[in-house]
């Protein structure tokens, strides 16, 4: 008796696909004029939501104690992009290292890709600074002055009083702060936390520049935290825009288990209905969540993974006592065949990718100079030609990526009969995080010029220890045949 209503309502439920399916034409945010509707997720809460907590706080010590850590006395993380300088864990890379950098982004894409291929969405819902202050900070003032959803939503059909004035006012007011605290912060992750000091002591007048910054970052936040919210997830997010094509049937995901879930009903009289399965129709999973969609309808692109309908499903099915679980961290093909599989040919595949890619990288940081070295032949010149010598004018650049002055030497490593000579005749003193421009001669004998063009090998020394080596081209005469056989 109980299947055979399974089985109706499932038939139902299929010649009725393509009005299920509607969901798919909208977005649970934005009306049929296309304007927008404000969500008001009800207050999540749960075991799930106290390990964000957890992690929140955690992560955010993290986010705004970073420009104060130093290692050997430079910044953990500086991205200053004006300026093409980022300091990553105390390494400094220049716009002479972009290989390096393109290498080291790729490297993050395959790991992140890899990451989401398995995992899922578990960066936007536990990691991302947007979710985090979203939900876990601007949220969370808004319960603590407002109330829950339904008050809130009362709140804002209100006409305007002195409550409302005053709840609004303190709401926004804490609302910039927070903004200018994390505006803050991004620019002492841009310029450096001293540099971001003196812009915040100085009146504005002195630094324009650095105000406007402050400023600019302090509005975009308050816009994206105060008013644009989920819209950033659901519409702007690159990231975002990825899960599409990135999640596959076996990625781990916030899922509802139809299975066991379907076909849905109310209780009657708080009991279970014989024949439907363990969802009650309740729309707490939808009522929590904070992009607005309602899970059951399956895996869904404006789904941050912030496991809401997990904590508030969970809480359901404890009070009518079934197992939890009925929302839970499953792979489409888990719920489907109870099966877990989460080495697949196409984990198996980006693994080898990353590791190729890491490799590289590891490659390219242990080789990696403290001194870029840039060697060219001053344009416009051939060669010249005193009695029995052949001299080339060359331009050389040294950049210093050390945090220390260098004292550095050139010579010239290969071939042994070519001399080099600079035209200032000083030692090279590089200033730390510097560059010093130079001119030299190199002399080779002319009957040792053999061809129109000799490799000749140039090594950069400091205290006698070579840390690069440098190619110059070194330009000589055509020799006529019987010349060279003569030679
Ligand atoms: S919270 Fe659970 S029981 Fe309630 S509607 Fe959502 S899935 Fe069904
Ligand atoms: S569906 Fe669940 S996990 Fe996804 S955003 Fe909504 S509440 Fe969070």
């Amino acid at each position: 008796m109980g299947s055979n209503i399974k089985i109706d309502v499932r038939k139902e439920r299929l010649q009725n696909k393509n009005s299920e399916d509607e969901f798919r034409d909208s977005i649970a945010t934005v009306d049929e004029a296309g304007k927008r509707l404000w969500i008001y997720p009800k207050k999540p809460s749960g075991k799930f939501h106290r390990w964000r907590i957890v992690v929140t706080i955690i992560l955010l010590s993290l986010l705004f104690g970073g420009p104060f850590i130093k290692i050997n006395n430079q910044p953990l993380l500086l991205l200053n992009v004006l300026e093409r300088k980022f300091i990553i864990f105390g390494q400094t890379f220049w716009p002479q290292d972009f290989v390096l950098l393109a290498v080291t982004l790729i490297a993050f894409f395959v790991f992140v890709i890899l990451f989401t291929v398995v995992f899922g969405r578990v960066w936007c819902g536990w990691l991302c600074p947007q979710t985090l202050f979203m939900e876990m900070v601007f949220r969370k003032i808004e319960y603590w002055i407002e109330g829950d959803a339904a008050a809130q939503r009362r709140l804002s059909k209100e006409k305007w009083n002195a409550e409302k004035i005053f709840k609004k006012t303190s709401k926004q007011t804490i609302f910039i702060l927070i903004s200018i605290l994390i505006a803050h912060t991004a620019m002492a992750y841009l310029i450096g936390v001293e540099r971001t000091f003196a812009i915040v002591r100085k009146p504005p007048s002195e630094n324009i520049a650095g105000f406007i910054g402050l400023v600019s970052f302090t509005g975009i936040f308050y816009g994206l935290f105060a008013k644009f919210r989920e819209q950033a997830c659901i519409a702007v997010c690159p990231y975002g825009r990825l899960q599409g094509v990135l999640l596959g049937k076996n990625s781990i995901v916030v899922a509802y288990d139809w299975i066991r879930g379907e076909p849905r009903g109310h209780l009657k009289k708080d009991q279970p209905v014989a024949g439907l399965g363990d969802c009650i129709d309740c729309h707490l999973c939808v009522h929590v969540c904070p992009t607005g969609i309602d899970i059951r309808n399956g895996t869904q692109m404006e789904c941050v993974n912030c496991t809401a309908c997990i904590d508030a499903c969970d809480d359901v099915m404890v009070k009518i006592g079934k197992p939890k679980g009925l929302i839970r961290y499953a792979s489409i093909n888990s719920i489907t065949n109870g099966v877990l599989k989460l080495i697949t040919p196409r984990v198996i595949g980006y693994t080898f990718v990353l590791l190729a890619v890491v490799g590289i990288l590891g490659f390219a940081l242990i080789t990696r100079s403290d001194v870029e070295t840039t060697v060219l032949k001053v344009p416009g010149t051939l060669y010249q030609r005193e009695p029995g010598i052949i001299t080339n004018l060359y331009n050389v650049e040294f950049v210093n990526k050390t945090f220390n002055e260098m004292n550095l030497e050139i010579k010239v490593e290969a071939p042994s009969f070519a001399k080099i000579y600079r035209v200032d005749g000083k030692g090279i003193v590089i200033p730390a995080e510097g560059m010093v421009k130079g001119i030299f001669f190199i002399k080779i004998p002319e009957e040792k010029v053999l061809m129109a063009r000799t490799v000749v090998t140039l090594g950069v020394y400091q205290n006698g220890k070579q840390l690069e080596t440098v190619n110059a081209k070194f330009i000589g005469p055509v020799k006529k045949a019987s010349d060279a056989k003569r030679d």
